[in-house]
């Protein structure tokens, strides 16, 4: 659904020109470095690009899907690594706390995914399961107040740069099934925390605990 054509159509328009004046002519630099500079993901900030679907209350633009297809056909004109980069922001970094997470756990957490003063990142893959999620060996036992989860994941977008992740993990290993499977929120530097070998071709990206 689109709510508005004329803000839409601005905010097309302001994408669009920023791909081709600045996304486009750094691609080679990009991919040469293997990161985007600084300076770019400021401006992507500044545009909006890290909180498009995220709902307005706590600094998001709150696209309707139909409207997040729009600007993600615009940003991809220049290469996937720009997009990727605000991606799982938009998507699996932040909606589960957007669908599920507590009034705390959304204040805590949305402003900065919105204003892109934290990456989202979503860790559910494991090295052996894959589309069939729900066979994950991760576990979580409460200690405490805490819970202490154990495991490795792989294949996490944006796991170099998280702030947070939502690790999907088992509380009764007894379970088999998806019933027994929780979302957790794990900031980064969290004790055990360590991430593997980046993904590049031939390797295996893994975030382990
Ligand atoms: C670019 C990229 C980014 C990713 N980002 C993330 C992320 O941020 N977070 C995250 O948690 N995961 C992420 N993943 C992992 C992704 O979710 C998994 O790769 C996906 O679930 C498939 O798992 P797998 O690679 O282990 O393949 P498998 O599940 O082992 O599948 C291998 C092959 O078997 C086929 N297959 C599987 N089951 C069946 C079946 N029942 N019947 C017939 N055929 C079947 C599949 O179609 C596939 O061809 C990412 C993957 C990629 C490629």
């Amino acid at each position: 659904m689109i709510r508005d054509q004329e803000t839409l159509h601005l905010l097309k328009d302001s994408i669009a020109r920023f791909v081709r004046e600045v996304l486009i002519p750094h691609e080679d630099i990009v991919a040469e470095l293997d990161a985007i500079p600084d300076a770019i993901v400021a401006q992507m900030r500044e545009l909006g690009l890290f909180g498009l679907c995220i709902p307005e209350e706590y600094g998001g633009l709150a696209l309707t899907m139909e409207e997040e297809v729009l600007v993600a056909m615009e940003l991809a004109y220049a290469s996937p690594a720009f997009r990727s980069l605000v991606g799982t922001n938009n998507g699996i970094g932040a909606q589960g706390i957007v669908i599920d997470g507590t009034p705390e756990q959304k204040a805590a957490w949305l402003p900065r995914l919105a204003a892109g003063e934290i990456i989202g990142s979503f860790a559910l893959t494991e090295p052996d399961s894959g589309s069939d999620a729900a066979s994950l060996r991760t576990t979580a036992v409460r200690d405490g107040d805490a819970y202490v989860i154990d495991g490795v994941k792989r294949f996490i977008t944006n796991a170099p740069e998280a702030g947070v992740f939502t690790v999907m993990a088992r509380t009764d290993a007894t379970r088999r099934d998806a019933g027994a499977i929780s979302a957790f929120l794990v900031e980064r530097g969290a004790p055990g925390l360590s991430l593997g070998r980046i993904a590049r071709p031939n390797s295996m990206p893994r975030a382990a605990w």
